[in-house]
Parts: C-alpha cells; sequence; structure tokens
C-alpha cells in the first residue's frame, strides 16, 4: 500500500500527538548521487559535508562517494549510483573527459548530471555546472604575486618567477593558467620578469592530478638547473597542496632564512596548512572559494530541476565543454592573504581562531 503524502503527514501529526515518534518527511525527494574526487585535499571534504547537510535539510537522502583520485574507482561508482536510482549526479570529475559513457547510461536511465566545480568534457549529458569564476582565480593568483613581488623585492628588477600549472586533465587548470598568465605576460614581455627556467605553458608546466610531491620535485629540479648563482623571486602555484610543496623545495636549500627572502608563493583553497603557513611567513596568498555556497547553489540547482523549474544561472557563454556550452553558476572566489584571513576566513565561519593555531 502506497500513503499519500497527505495521509503520511495525518499519521505524523496524530503519532506526534500520542507520543509516538513522528513520520519523517526529511528524505522523501530521493537521492542525489555526490561523486568526489577525492581525500586528499580538504576543500573536498568540505564540499562533500556541506552538501550532504545542505541536501539533508532540502529534504534529499544523498550518496556521497569519493574516488581517491583513481579514474576507474569514480566509473564504478557512479555507474553504481545510476544502478541504485539516484535522481540527480553531482560530480567533481578526477578527468573531465573520461565520463561519457557513464553519462549516457545516466541520460538514459533519465537522471540529471550536474558538474560540480570541475567541468566534465566531451558529453552532451551535462545539465549544469555549478563553480566559480575560474579565470578570476587565475588573476587573483597573478595579481597577489605581482603585489608581493612589490613588496618584498621592490628594490630587485627584473624578478625571476617560476610558473606551476594544476593537472592538465581538469579543465579548470587551464582557466587557472590563462587567468594568471592575463597578468603576467605583459610583464614578462616587457622584461620585469624573467621564467628562470623558461619552462612555460600549461604542457610544461601542469602538475599531474594535483600532486604536490610532483611540484616538489619539479621545483628541485629547477633550483638545482637553474638557480646556481640567482635567486628566485616568485612561484605562481594554482593550488595550496602544490604551495606546500614547492615551499618544502625553497626550504630545502635555504629560503626564508639567512640573506635568501622566502619567494613568493601563491595558492588556492584556503586549506588549513596553507592558512597557517601564511600566519608563519612563508606561503604568501591563497584563493578562498567557500564551498558552503557552492554547495548551496548545487542544492538550488537540483531542487529547481527535479521540480521542474529553470536553475538560476548567470553564465551561458563561457563553458565549452566540446559538444555543448554547458549553462553555469559562477561564484566569485575572494583572494586571502596575512591581511584579511581573519576577516574572511574566521569571521565567515569558515574556520574557529583555534583551527588555525
Ligand atoms: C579546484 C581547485 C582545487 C584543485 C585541486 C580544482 O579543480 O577548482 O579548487 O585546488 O582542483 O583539487
Amino acid at each position: 500500500m502506497t500513503l499519500s503524502r497527505r495521509a503520511l503527514l495525518a499519521l505524523g501529526v496524530a503519532a506526534s500527538m500520542i507520543g509516538a515518534p513522528a513520520v519523517s518527511f526529511a528524505q522523501d525527494k530521493g537521492t542525489v548521487g555526490i561523486s568526489m574526487p577525492t581525500k586528499s585535499s580538504s576543500r573536498w571534504i568540505s564540499d562533500g559535508e556541506s552538501m550532504v547537510k545542505q541536501f539533508t535539510e532540502a529534504g534529499y537522502a544523498t550518496d556521497l562517494q569519493y574516488a581517491e583520485d583513481d579514474i576507474p574507482n569514480q566509473l564504478a561508482q557512479i555507474e553504481n549510483m545510476i544502478t541504485k536510482g539516484v535522481k540527480v549526479l553531482v560530480i567533481a570529475a578526477i578527468d573531465g573527459t573520461t565520463l561519457s559513457n557513464a553519462l549516457d547510461n545516466a541520460a538514459a536511465a533519465g537522471i540529471k548530471v550536474i558538474a560540480y566545480d570541475r567541468l566534465i568534457r566531451d558529453s552532451g549529458n551535462v545539465d549544469y555546472y555549478a563553480t566559480f569564476d575560474n579565470f578570476k582565480v587565475g588573476v587573483q593568483q597573478a595579481e597577489s604575486l605581482v603585489a608581493g613581488l612589490k613588496e618584498r623585492f621592490g628594490d630587485v628588477k627584473p624578478w625571476n618567477v617560476e610558473l606551476f600549472g594544476g593537472s592538465p586533465d581538469d579543465n579548470n587548470a587551464f582557466f587557472f593558467y590563462n587567468g594568471a598568465m592575463s597578468v603576467l605576460q605583459p610583464l614578462i614581455d616587457s622584461g620585469d620578469i624573467v621564467i628562470g627556467s623558461g619552462q612555460m605553458g600549461m604542457d610544461v608546466v601542469g602538475t599531474l592530478r594535483w600532486d604536490g610531491a610532483v611540484a616538489q620535485a619539479r621545483m628541485d629540479n629547477i633550483l638545482s638547473a637553474n638557480y646556481g648563482d640567482k635567486q628566485v623571486h616568485g612561484a605562481l602555484s594554482p593550488y595550496d597542496g602544490l604551495s606546500i610543496g614547492i615551499l618544502s623545495s625553497l626550504k630545502g636549500v635555504g629560503y626564508g632564512s639567512g640573506d635568501l627572502k622566502m619567494p613568493i608563493v601563491t595558492g588556492q583553497d584556503a586549506e588549513i596548512p596553507s592558512v597557517k603557513s601564511m600566519i608563519a611567513g612563508e606561503q604568501y596568498s591563497t584563493v578562498f572559494k567557500d564551498t558552503r555556497a557552492l554547495a548551496g547553489v548545487t542544492v538550488k540547482m537540483v531542487d529547481a530541476l527535479l521540480s521542474g523549474g529553470e536553475p538560476e544561472i548567470n553564465d551561458t557563454s563561457t563553458y565549452d565543454n566540446g559538444v555543448k556550452v554547458v549553462p553555469s553558476y559562477l561564484l566569485e572566489p575572494v583572494s586571502v592573504n596575512l591581511s584579511n584571513y581573519e576577516e574572511v576566513l574566521v569571521g565567515s565561519g569558515y574556520y574557529t581562531a583555534d583551527q588555525l593555531k
């Protein structure tokens, strides 16, 4: 027997009147499958937690899975969610080009798909995209790098800088790099900045799977091959996990002590080790992207989609995935350094002051 919602409601009210537990409707809107790339970076843990909390509050059940940066694992988790009959898939892809078959199956089963933070490429079955203004993230990283160079190395010209890119299988990595180069290229052209290693372009500076150890090893090589008799002043880093690796490499050869001032190193995600590193005077900046807000946008999109409405979007031109331009909602990233981290990160309740001690 299936009871109507109204009948169930009446039952719930009656039950609560006689002291029995009320019937709960918290999970009667169906299940949302949430596929996240990895727990190795705390931002994805925050994303997952925020989504579970907000989807639950909105009346959905959730199936949250992490794939530990293993592509077959993520595919298997998504196929499993499709088999279990989730209503919607929210996916932050490990490799944005590998999901086409799985998404064909989702579409055949009538399951809507939202690309979360990272664009899913080469598939017509991506309904919406919730993310931040990724080009702007890169602009903010480069602007902060230049501000730091002026502040710490104002008496030096040219500035020796090294470039690091994100994972080449993540569409965002190109937006970050291109955004950053829109600021840095004119300074390279004018001779204010010199890329000491000469290594430029995402095909050369990309860091597969955003792996901090890979960035650290690359920086080790760059320092020993190019900086025997000169100093490096800055490193463009697109993600805190890479920044920590780059800083280890720099510290390993004596930067940050004696006469060797610490180079300006940027970042992204405002992860706790990096905020602590900023407080300790090592990492110069990061970019904060409020995962609570991204989860909020995603929940609203899903709710609109499932109730037959139109999700709110604010960008219909930027994110061409190779098959279609995916309608998107872009949130604003915030550049953070020592001067504003307390206000932005603690003031907004993202972290407590104690977490940063
Ligand atoms: C995200 C960044 C993150 C990076 C590494 C990107 O797709 O947009 O916030 O730093 O992946 O996890």
